[in-house]
């Protein structure tokens, strides 16, 4: 269909391109969104400002990347075809395996006509009148969309340090979430990383086998359990074919944080000291995620947490021989699980290699970066490359990257100042028919985001579907069932330790954040439960216009 049309409600026609839906971003969210809403019939244009499908996958591929939930559960759902079909050649897929299947997804649904790549949506603002979005876009064109729909991801703005002398750094510097498509070799190269959260985890002991001398800068040590990557054989991959219906089916509606493995059954101190002992060490042979699946109760009681900290702690201390090293890998300041667990190949005892030394930035931080060098207060550290991991402007920063201007001129931004306000991180009062994916107030993070994602497009296109059968032009949250979501939300991660820690899901990485807990906590079968129930009473909490009536109010 042409979408070169007169957008109705306008004073003349126009040939601005005009769509059903503006989808905004092409990884896994946007890839789906765009097929569900097909589907429906609708006109959709997807944006995106990277040069091809994937996102995440698209972005990050720095030595060593890949996921860390496994990967017959890091995939679509959506078609059985699909997953029946694709053979995962590990536990856990490297970076261009996912990147492959992305683009194996976007071939086999023929998603790609729909998508415009290098192409970034700078603004959008909404028009009462005509109950559409303009949508600015790079190059200084416009569209109008009914909906929008931002699938931008959590983890795709990346955080540059603000560290004074960086931009003087005379060698290479490479952001892992923004890693260059050709191949970077470090080989007798002496390279700094800095940071040490699950990118640094990951790509460290990849990078320290090529590199004549790697420096980690830490600031915070973080827990980590072993992958225990493997080669998949194909009674594996056939075993969880067969068993995919309750395999997804748990993951879904019973598992907290969207993956199938077996449920606890009881809390950390009903066990006696061996037992408890063994089941950890059990969870941390079989490797993982799954590791604080061990006992139900290890995110909201800090003694039953204590147990399980301790276990990775003597870990740690038994892999790296030097104790002070060992000491400095050891963390402390926060509960275990209450930051990102993640998990490795070999990341402990990559600091026994005698190449690999660490630098701990709470006793001696960074002061400058010179020319060829990293200066802490105590000393200078030479290098020929630096890597940042440090991360991401995390669940906001690419919403927040976007001027999204909504009813009575409010922009998002302004209102989110004090944190994310949402209603089930789908919609924000104020901002009609523009739905978030994976949105602050929905489990999004804390869970196997493609679960997540899912659920999201598949209750938006259903979303979309009703208003359209029934004749509604406009869909907006209302504030009062807003309010108690984000009470709801915050009261929630209160019962549990997460707060403790000066996370990324708390905005504690980016200087000025406010600091909020920002994902939904109560686990993906209750959140979906409550999503369902939503809709089912007609989409309650949510005011829903027809053409007339908003029409009319907008004229009065
Ligand atoms: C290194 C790494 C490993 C991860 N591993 C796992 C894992 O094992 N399991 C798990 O559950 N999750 C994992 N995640 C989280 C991961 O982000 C999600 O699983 C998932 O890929 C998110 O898909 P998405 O489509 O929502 O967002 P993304 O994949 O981030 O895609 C969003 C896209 O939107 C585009 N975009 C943003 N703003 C604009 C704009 N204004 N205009 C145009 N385009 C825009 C971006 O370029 C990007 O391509 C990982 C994240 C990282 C960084």
């Amino acid at each position: 269909m042409s979408n070169m049309q007169a957008v109705s409600g306008t004073s003349e026609a126009t040939d601005v391109e005009a769509y059903d839906v503006v989808v905004v971003g092409a990884g896994f969210a946007g890839m789906y969104m765009l097929h569900r809403l097909r589907r429906l019939g609708l006109s959709v244009r997807v944006y995106e400002q990277g040069g091809g499908v994937g996102g995440t996958w698209y972005w990050n591929r720095y030595p060593g990347a890949r996921c860390d939930v496994e990967s017959m559960q890091y995939s679509y759902s959506f078609s059985d075809e699909l997953q029946q079909e694709w053979d995962w050649s590990e536990r856990y897929a490297p970076q261009a395996e996912i990147l492959k299947y992305a683009n194996h997804v976007a071939d086999r649904f023929n998603l790609r006509d729909d998508i415009q790549f290098n192409v970034r949506v700078e603004q959008a603002v909404f028009d009462a009148g005509t109950n559409a979005w303009q949508v600015a876009i790079s190059g200084g064109k416009t569209t109008i969309a009914k909906y929008i729909v931002l699938a931008t991801g959590c983890l795709s703005n990346a955080r540059v340090p603000d560290i004074k002398g960086l931009s003087d750094f005379k060698g290479e510097v490479y952001h892992t979430g923004h890693w260059p498509h050709e191949k970077i070799d470090f080989t007798g190269k002496r390279v700094g990383v800095i940071g040490t959260g699950s990118s640094a985890i990951q790509s460290v002991p990849v990078i320290a086998a090529q590199a004549r001398h790697l420096t980690v800068f830490q600031r915070t040590a973080n827990f980590s359990i072993p992958a225990r990557n493997a080669a998949l054989t194909s009674e594996e991959r056939a075993a969880i074919r067969t068993n995919y219906p309750e395999i997804r089916r748990v993951a879904r509606e019973e598992a907290r944080n969207g993956i199938y493995t077996d449920l606890p059954d009881r809390g950390a101190l009903e066990d006696g000291d061996n037992a408890r002992r063994a089941k950890y060490e059990e969870r941390w042979r079989r490797g993982g995620l799954t590791f604080m699946s061990a006992y139900n109760n290890l995110v909201v009681d800090q003694a039953a947490n204590d147990t399980a900290a301790d276990f990775v702690r003597a870990k740690i201390a038994e892999i790296v021989k030097d104790p002070h090293t060992a000491k400095l890998l050891q963390p402390h300041n926060h509960p275990i699980g209450s930051k990102r667990i993640c998990i490795d190949t070999d990341y402990f005892a990559t600091f026994n290699r005698p190449n690999v030394s660490l630098v701990d930035l709470t006793s001696d931080p960074i002061e400058e970066i010179l020319p060829h060098a990293v200066r802490t207060v105590a000393k200078e550290y030479e290098v020929d490359a630096l890597v940042l991991a440090t991360g991401f402007d995390a669940m906001t920063g690419s919403v927040a990257k976007i001027d999204i201007v909504g009813r009575h001129g409010q922009t998002l931004n302004r209102k989110w100042a004090e944190g994310p306000k949402t209603y089930l991180g789908l919609m924000s009062a104020g901002f009609p028919n523009l739905f978030i994916v994976t949105g602050p107030g929905s489990p999004s993070v804390l869970s196997n985001m493609i679960v997540s994602i899912e659920q999201h497009v598949d209750w938006i296109a259903d979303c979309i579907a009703h208003m359209r059968a029934r004749g509604f032009e406009a869909m907006e949250a209302n504030k009062e069932a807003e309010d108690k979501w984000v009470a709801h939300v915050n009261e929630v991660a209160h019962t549990t330790l997460y707060p403790q820690a000066n996370s990324w899901y708390m905005g504690a990485n980016i200087p000025g954040k406010p600091q909020v807990f920002m994902p939904y906590i109560g686990g993906v079968g209750a959140y979906r439960r409550i999503c369902d129930e939503v809709a089912a009473k007609g989409y309650e909490g949510f005011a829903m216009t027809a053409a007339e009536q908003s029409r009319a109010a907008a004229a009065s």
